[in-house]
C-alpha cells in the first residue's frame, strides 16, 4: 500500500466535519512515554545523534587542533563545502523535495553524489522529513517544529527521539526515481567515498596534504555543513522579516542566506515552495538559484517553476496592509457615533457654544477659536451658519491637516445635511485611503 494511503486516518465521511486536521491526526496516535531517568537511554538516537552530531565533531576539533591548515587545503575545503552544500540545496531540497525544476539524469547523479558528501541521510529520508516540515509547519507533526525553541529544530530532533512520529507525506515519486533509489542502495559507500575519501585524495595526491585533506575538507566540512543546513530549520524560523505571510514562523534574512547558500529567504520559500528561487530580487544572495538557472542555460535543467508574480505581489501587499492597519489602529480618528441634529437646534445651540457647520457635520470649536491661524474674527462670522464653501476655498482653501483636525471636532450630524462620504473632497484626507478589515465591513452590514 502506498505510504500516503496509510497516512490518512479512516475518517470516512466524517472528514468534512474535521476542523483542525493536525489535531485530528494527533488524536489518532498515543504519544511516546515521557523521558525519565529509567528510559532515557532508549530514547536517544545513538548513531545519527550522539555519534554523528556530538562525538564526530569533538574528534574533528581535536584532530584540527593538531593538524596545520595549509592554504591549498583551506581553499579546497571551501570549494568542496560549496559543492556539497549545493548538492543538498539544489538537489535534496529544490529538486527532490519540491520538484521545482527538472534535471537531466547526469545532473541528478552529480547532485546525489555531492549531497552524499554532506552526510545528511539518503535523499528519500531527507525529503520525507522536509515534506512533513512543509505540510505540518509549526505543529507536533513537523519533525523540526520551530515552536519548540531553537535547539530542537537545530539539532535536538536528530539526537532525541520525538514524542510523536512526524506527519506522513507522499514520497512515491522518489521511489520511482532511479537515481534516488541508486543513492539509497549504495548510501554508506557513497558517504565514505564522497564525504571523506575523495576530498582526502584530492588534497593528498594534489599537494601532499593527506591528513589535512581528511580533517578539513573531509570531516570539518561535514560538521560545518550539518550546522549551516540546520540553520534553515532553526535560524530561518526565528531571525528576520515576514514579507509574504506571518501565519507561520519562517523568516527572510540575509545572514541565514549567507550561511545556507541562499536558503535564508525562508518566508518566501514556505509561501511559494515549488518556486526554484528562494530570493526573488536580483541582488539577494541565492547561489543555489543561480546554479539552477545556469544549468538550465546549458541544457542540464529545465521547467524551472516560478509562482505568478501577481500572487507574490498580492502576498507582499497583504502584509503591508496588515502593518498599516495596525499603525492605523494606534491613531485616534474622528468620532463616528454622533447624534443627528436639526438646523434649528444647531442654530440655537450656537448661541451657547461656538458650533460650526461644515460639509454635513457640526463641529464644536470651544478652545480652538484663539488658535485658528486665520484669526478668531473670521471664524466667529460663521458660527451657527454653513461654513462649507468658506472652508473649502470660498474664504481659504484649507490644508489636509486642517481638514483632519476639523474632523476631530465633530459633535453632531446635521439632519438632512449632505450625504457623507460621497464626495472625496469632503472626506478628511487622512481617511480617504483607510485600511478596512473585512470583519469591520461585515459588522457594518449586520
Ligand atoms: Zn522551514
Ligand atoms: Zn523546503
Amino acid at each position: 500500500m502506498a505510504e500516503v494511503d496509510r497516512a490518512v486516518p479512516k475518517a470516512g465521511n466524517d472528514a468534512e466535519g474535521i476542523k483542525d486536521y493536525v489535531s485530528f491526526l494527533l488524536a489518532q496516535e498515543e504519544p511516546r512515554p515521557p523521558i525519565t531517568w529509567s528510559n532515557w537511554w532508549s530514547e536517544i538516537y545513538w548513531g545519527q545523534g550522539v555519534a554523528l552530531m556530538i562525538i564526530m565533531p569533538l574528534c574533528t576539533f581535536v584532530a584540527a587542533y593538531y593538524t596545520p591548515l595549509r592554504t591549498q587545503t583551506a581553499i579546497w575545503m571551501v570549494v568542496y563545502y560549496f559543492m556539497s552544500a549545493m548538492g543538498v540545496t539544489a538537489g535534496y531540497h529544490r529538486l527532490w523535495a519540491h520538484r521545482s525544476y527538472n534535471a537531466t539524469k547526469s545532473l541528478e547523479y552529480v547532485l546525489a553524489l555531492l549531497a552524499a558528501a554532506a552526510v545528511q541521510g539518503p535523499i528519500v529520508w531527507w525529503v520525507r522529513g522536509h515534506r512533513a516540515h512543509h505540510r505540518y509547519t509549526d505543529t507536533d507533526l513537523d519533525p523540526y517544529n520551530a515552536r519548540r525553541g531553537f535547539i530542537w529544530p537545530h539539532i535536538g530532533w536528530l539526537i532525541v527521539k520525538p514524542r510523536r512520529p512526524h506527519g506522513k507525506v507522499d514520497v512515491n515519486d522518489l521511489k520511482k526515481n532511479t537515481v534516488v533509489m541508486w543513492q539509497l542502495r549504495h548510501y554508506p559507500w557513497l558517504v565514505l567515498v564522497m564525504a571523506v575519501a575523495f576530498p582526502t585524495l584530492v588534497a593528498g595526491a594534489g599537494w601532499g596534504d593527506w591528513k589535512g585533506g581528511c580533517v578539513y575538507a573531509g570531516f570539518l566540512k561535514i560538521v560545518i555543513l550539518h550546522h549551516t543546513t540546520s540553520c534553515v530549520n532553526s535560524l530561518a524560523h526565528w531571525l528576520g522579516e515576514s514579507p509574504f505571510d506571518d501565519k507561520h514562523s519562517p523568516r527572510d534574512h540575509l545572514f541565514t542566506a549567507l550561511l545556507t547558500v541562499g536558503e535564508g529567504y525562508h518566508n518566501f520559500h514556505h509561501q511559494f515552495p515549488m518556486d526554484y528561487r528562494n530570493a526573488i530580487k536580483w541582488y539577494q544572495y541565492d547561489p543555489t538559484k543561480w546554479l539552477i538557472w545556469l544549468c538550465s542555460k546549458v541544457g542540464l535543467a529545465s521547467h524551472l517553476k516560478m509562482f505568478p508574480e501577481n500572487e507574490i505581489q498580492k502576498g507582499m501587499l497583504s502584509m503591508e496592509l496588515k502593518r498599516l492597519h495596525k499603525k492605523q489602529a494606534g491613531i485616534v480618528w474622528p468620532q463616528s457615533d454622533l447624534p443627528v441634529v436639526k438646523w434649528g437646534t444647531y442654530q440655537s445651540l450656537s448661541q451657547i457654544r461656538p458650533l460650526l457647520y461644515i460639509a454635513g457635520f457640526i463641529h464644536d470649536l470651544e478652545g480652538f477659536m484663539d488658535e485658528h491661524p486665520g484669526g478668531e474674527r473670521l471664524l466667529r462670522k460663521y458660527i451657527g451658519k454653513d461654513a462649507t464653501a468658506a472652508f473649502f476655498g470660498g474664504t481659504y482653501d484649507h490644508s489636509n491637516s486642517a481638514h483632519n483636525l476639523l474632523a476631530m471636532k465633530r459633535v453632531g450630524i446635521l439632519h438632512g445635511g449632505m450625504p457623507h462620504a460621497t464626495e472625496e473632497k469632503y472626506i478628511p484626507p487622512g481617511q480617504i485611503l483607510r485600511v478596512v478589515h473585512t470583519k469591520e465591513l461585515s459588522n457594518q452590514l449586520h
